[in-house]
Parts: structure tokens; C-alpha cells; sequence
């Protein structure tokens, strides 16, 4: 939990040695895989590394869901991932899809007061008729017909789809319920939220792929107090990182910005606005 809370402090500013002028923040990381920012670093290379692996081979995005009930969370995932290992044993999924991955998203229904969870696939293959694999799904859960396909355009979809998902296993519905998060956690507690299958079994998706060497320069606090000082050189590498800072009108550096240096809520800017590269990542 303390590393939890603690996640993101003591962030430094790192400059690329190979693209001069190219910064990134890096900081203690907690990598529990509920950390919001840590999620969102994770999705980033898994993002890469699926990219890699589908290159230019044809995508499609599936999505599978299990009809709401007023069932435990853990009851209802233990029910998905059983009738999707059952789903990937039939003919049609094995002469339609090669292989890809799958994410494990949940959400809370507050209108049927139920859990939803589902899973979010990226598959490679060819061309799959969704009535066929509605009704094939419906005969495997015995209640649920709902599944959505759709066609990968390119790249960017691809990478769009995969960060979304690979982020995000809970959304606010169940964040901002205290007791939906507990049941949620406790529920995914050891659970794969990340599946690869056919022939992405076994690839590593959160392989970290190189891109050079790095020198640290300092620490953000340092460059906060020294941009808010009016030091236009710490300024301009804010500016490229797109973290905001205030400069103080006269004297010492405003105590909004060292208020605000080491709190989650620089945390959470800097990883929804800019690179977020832990030391230990860095060469
Ligand atoms: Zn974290």
C-alpha cells in the first residue's frame, strides 16, 4: 500500500544521448497492476510489442460478454474464462483464428445493480460471421449472446484499442465504489488480466523495447523551482515534457508548484501527458 501511495515520487528528468532535446520523466513506480499511471506505462509497451507481433498481418477486435446477473464477480469470471477456453477449442474459432490476445475488462451496472465483465481480444485470422459466433457463444454460456467484431483499420487502431484495454481492467463504476473495488480486487486477486493464445502463447507482450540510452539531469522538483524562477532553459524542457508550472512573480519559487511537485496529482499529469520512464528502464 505505501508504495502505492508512493508511486511517482522522486521523479527525475531524463535526455535522450541519441535524440539530443528528447526528454522523459522517470520515477519510483510501484507497478501494482491497479496503479492508474502504472497501468498506463504497462499498456504502452504492450501496445509496442503487439504491434510487433501482428505486423502486418490482418487484425480483428472481438469482444465477449456474459449476460449481467446478480452473481458474485468471482463466480461470473470464473464462468468467462471457462467458456472462452471452451470457445477456442471449437471448429469455427480454430479454422477462423490463428492466434492473439485477450484482456480482461469488468465494469459494475449500477441500473441492474449486477457485475460485467468481459474480455477485449485482438485476433488474427480471417474473417469470422458474427451471427455464427454469437450463437456459438450463446450454446457455450448458455445465456449470453452479445459479441461485437470488429475489423483492425491499421496501426493506430490497433495501438489505440490495446492501450485502452491493456489499462483499464476496472473503470470509475467499480474505482469509485469502495466496495466494488475490494470485491473486484479481491475477485481478480491472481487472475490473468492479459491472455495469449494459438500462436501468441507464449509471446512476451511486456517485453521493453529498446530505444537508446538516457542521462539523468535532475530532479523534476529541481526543474519545477527553477522554471517557476524564471530559468528559461528549465522552462523550454517543461514545455517539452507538457508539464505545466507557474512562474512566481518576484523571489522564491511559488508554493503551488512545491506543493504540487510531489503529489499524485503531478503524478497522474505527467503520465496522461508525457512519457513516464522508470530509472530502472533507463541504461
Ligand atoms: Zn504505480
Amino acid at each position: 500500500m505505501r508504495s502505492f501511495a508512493e508511486c511517482g515520487q522522486n521523479a527525475f528528468v531524463f535526455e535522450s544521448v541519441d535524440r539530443p532535446g528528447e526528454y522523459s520523466v522517470g520515477g519510483s513506480a510501484c507497478h501494482d497492476r491497479f496503479c492508474v499511471p502504472c497501468s498506463r506505462d504497462r499498456s504502452r509497451v504492450i501496445a509496442q510489442n503487439v504491434l510487433e507481433q501482428i505486423d502486418s498481418r490482418q487484425g480483428r477486435f472481438i469482444t465477449l460478454t456474459l449476460k449481467s446477473t446478480s452473481e458474485p464477480l468471482r463466480v461470473l469470471l470464473a464462468r468467462l474464462t471457462h467458456s472462452f477456453t471452451k470457445l477456442r477449442r471449437t471448429r469455427l474459432w480454430r479454422n477462423k483464428v490463428v492466434g492473439g490476445v485477450a484482456f480482461i475488462e469488468v465494469t459494475w451496472a449500477s441500473g441492474s445493480q449486477s457485475w460485467h465483465p468481459h474480455f477485449h481480444c485482438l485476433v488474427e485470422g480471417r474473417y469470422l460471421p458474427r451471427r455464427e459466433l454469437s450463437s456459438l457463444w450463446f450454446s457455450i454460456t448458455g445465456d449470453s449472446y452479445i459479441t461485437d467484431i470488429r475489423f483492425a483499420r491499421d496501426n493506430r487502431h490497433v495501438t489505440h484499442y490495446i492501450t485502452k484495454y491493456a489499462t483499464k481492467c476496472l473503470d470509475h463504476s467499480v474505482l469509485d465504489e469502495p466496495e466494488h473495488l475490494q470485491e473486484a480486487i479481491l475477485a481478480l486477486k491472481g487472475k490473468r488480466l492479459c491472455l495469449t493464445f494459438g500462436t501468441w502463447r507464449g509471446v512476451c507482450l511486456t517485453k521493453r523495447i529498446e530505444d537508446g540510452t538516457w542521462i539523468q539531469l535532475g530532479s523534476l522538483a529541481h526543474f519545477l523551482t527553477q522554471a517557476s524562477a524564471g530559468d528559461l532553459q528549465a522552462g523550454s524542457i517543461l514545455d517539452a515534457l507538457e508539464i505545466r508550472y507557474v512562474i512566481s512573480e518576484r523571489g522564491p519559487p511559488s508554493p503551488t508548484v512545491t506543493d504540487v511537485s510531489g503529489s499524485r496529482q503531478v503524478q497522474c499529469m505527467l503520465n496522461y501527458n508525457a512519457e513516464f520512464r522508470t530509472p530502472w528502464d533507463v541504461n
